[in-house]
């Protein structure tokens, strides 16, 4: 260890766990609660943790719960052998097993579990004009320079891009896609046509009601640092109470594009500060442009001096005990990418609920090293599933899930696979994915009560074939047919 800093702790059987996040804080939850007296610090570079709340478990692998912004004293009051230190960890030394942060501390471990998520993959870096948004802080810069602004451009497809299309109100959008169907990433064109009325429909008040964001991050505690590019990944409701106003009328243009090549200049003596170019030919001029375009895993600071493999995403290879390839160094969450060999019906999707299940489930292999137990890949990598909402679909029509289930967009399926598409417009989409007669994913929007049939059905693998189009017949409850 560094003989020119201090040495916080070296004491044999430590755990270290990076990152406050949702994976890191279920980690530390989940290895405290079967091993109390556990020696556990848990370094974070932002002044709060997160902390997931109402968790409920609503059928064999789908769960919803919220998440909340807390004092990171709720979890040292919660079990006492936790230290919480808040610095950015700057350097590891896997041979030495330590962790060196910001502040010159250096952390010894036993075992070390690196939960530091991902941040926005942005089309530019360093330009004031291109924003991407990860966290309370980006999300608030973001709505500070949405109440002057005339025009953005909003790049990308996922979920974030979708949301930040219907929040935002009162300034022309300029929405560039890469794909066909809008919100590629979730959905297919039916589902995406489906959803794109809404755009148009009346924003309930609720948005505008609220004034303070709901992952607000008050005064910063005493002591704690604050490194605006360490924040925690904002995650579902993300967009709530922040109210996203510009202040001009509202315009959609979708652009459609097959690939886009984005080039952005700042033109001198033009009426607008920046002009993106997409390769369909068109160049607009707006204020500035937000890059929606996915994320990439937090991994620099561990890098240096050690040998890691990577994946092609940039995160952290892990197996299936979330152990990455450096000895007695877990991985959970955005920053890692599972590279286990997956069940046909899962897919690593960097969400909140995978967080989640990654940081509990990699406590739970610390712990069993701990306790030297056996332990199997859980349950819950057999299934992808997520429970979602897009455009408030929830308070707008009274519909409240949106439920994505197994390969639910044909995933690696190639041409091999049909699709079973039921739709009540306004009112409940159903989307079924079947491969040799099996189904293998299935895309629920609206009040359906169709996710736990499905889920059986895809879990348990049962030919269909003798059933076809009437799996989705609206008079015959499916429910009790299988039960
Ligand atoms: P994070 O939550 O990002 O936490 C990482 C933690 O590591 C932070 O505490 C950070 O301070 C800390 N850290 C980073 N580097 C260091 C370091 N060097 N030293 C010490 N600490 C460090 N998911 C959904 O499921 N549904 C959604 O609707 C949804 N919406 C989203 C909207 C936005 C705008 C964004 C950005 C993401 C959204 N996500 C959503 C994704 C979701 O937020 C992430 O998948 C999830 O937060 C990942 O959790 P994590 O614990 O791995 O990482």
């Amino acid at each position: 260890l560094c003989s020119d800093t201090k040495t916080a702790s070296t004491a044999s059987g430590t755990f270290v766990i990076v990152g406050g996040g949702i994976a890191g804080v279920t980690c530390v939850e989940q290895l405290l609660s079967q091993i109390p007296s556990a020696d556990v610090a848990l370094i974070t570079a932002s002044p709060h943790i997160k902390a997931v709340t109402n968790y409920k478990q609503v059928s064999k692998t789908l769960e919803k719960f919220d998440v909340e912004e807390r004092p990171s004293s709720v979890l040292e009051e919660k079990f006492p052998s936790l230290t919480v230190i808040h610095s950015a960890v700057k350097s590891l030394h896997t041979q030495a097993h330590s962790v060196e942060t910001a502040d010159g501390l250096v952390f010894g471990y036993e075992k070390l579990c690196i939960c530091s998520g991902s941040r926005p993959k942005l089309l530019i870096y360093d330009n004031p004009y291109v924003l991407g948004i990860r966290d309370t802080d980006s999300a608030q810069a973001f709505q500070k320079c949405l109440s002057k602004a005339k025009r953005i451009v909003i790049v990308g497809n996922g979920g974030i891009a979708l949301e930040l299309v219907y929040e935002v109100e009162g300034c022309e959008v300029i929405w560039a896609v890469k794909d066909k169907a809008i919100g590629n990433t979730f959905f297919d064109a039916g589902a995406a046509e489906f959803l794109i009325p809404s755009l148009e429909a009346d924003k309930t008040e609720s948005t505008a009601s609220c004034k303070r964001p709901r992952y607000t991050t008050e005064e910063p505690a005493p002591g704690a640092s604050q490194t605006a590019e360490f924040g925690s990944a904002l995650g579902p409701d993300w967009h709530e109470g922040i109210v996203f106003r510009g202040a001009e009328q509202v315009r959609w243009e979708i652009c459609e594009s097959p690939t886009l090549h984005l080039r952005l200049s700042s033109l001198s003596g033009q009426s607008w500060p920046v002009y993106i170019q997409l390769t369909n030919g068109k160049t607009f001029g707006c204020d500035f442009v937000v890059s929606a375009t996915g994320v990439v895993p937090n991994t620099e600071p561990f890098l240096h001096g050690n040998n890691f493999e990577l994946a092609d995403d940039g995160g952290l290879q892990v197996d299936d005990h979330m152990m990455t390839t450096e000895p007695d160094v877990y991985a959970a969450g955005d920053v890692c990418t599972a590279c286990w060999e997956h069940s046909p019906l899962w897919q690593q999707m960097r969400l909140w609920t995978q967080a989640r299940q990654m940081g509990w489930y990699a406590g739970r292999c610390m712990a069993a090293y701990v306790l030297s137990e056996p332990i199997e890949l859980d349950f819950c990598f057999e299934l992808f599933s997520h429970i979602t909402k897009f455009f408030n679909y929830k308070v707008m029509l009274n519909i409240y899930y949106v439920v994505l289930l197994g390969k639910f967009n044909g995933q690696g399926l190639g041409p091999n696979h049909e699709l079973l598409v039921r739709c009540t417009k306004g009112q409940e989409y159903v989307k079924v994915v079947l491969s040799g007669g099996k189904m293998v994913g299935a895309v629920l929007i609206g009040e359906t009560d169709l996710e736990e049939t499905f889920e059986n059905l895809i879990l348990n693998q049962m030919d269909l074939t003798m059933y076809g189009e009437e799996l989705l017949n609206p008079n015959i409850d499916i429910e009790d047919y299988f039960d």
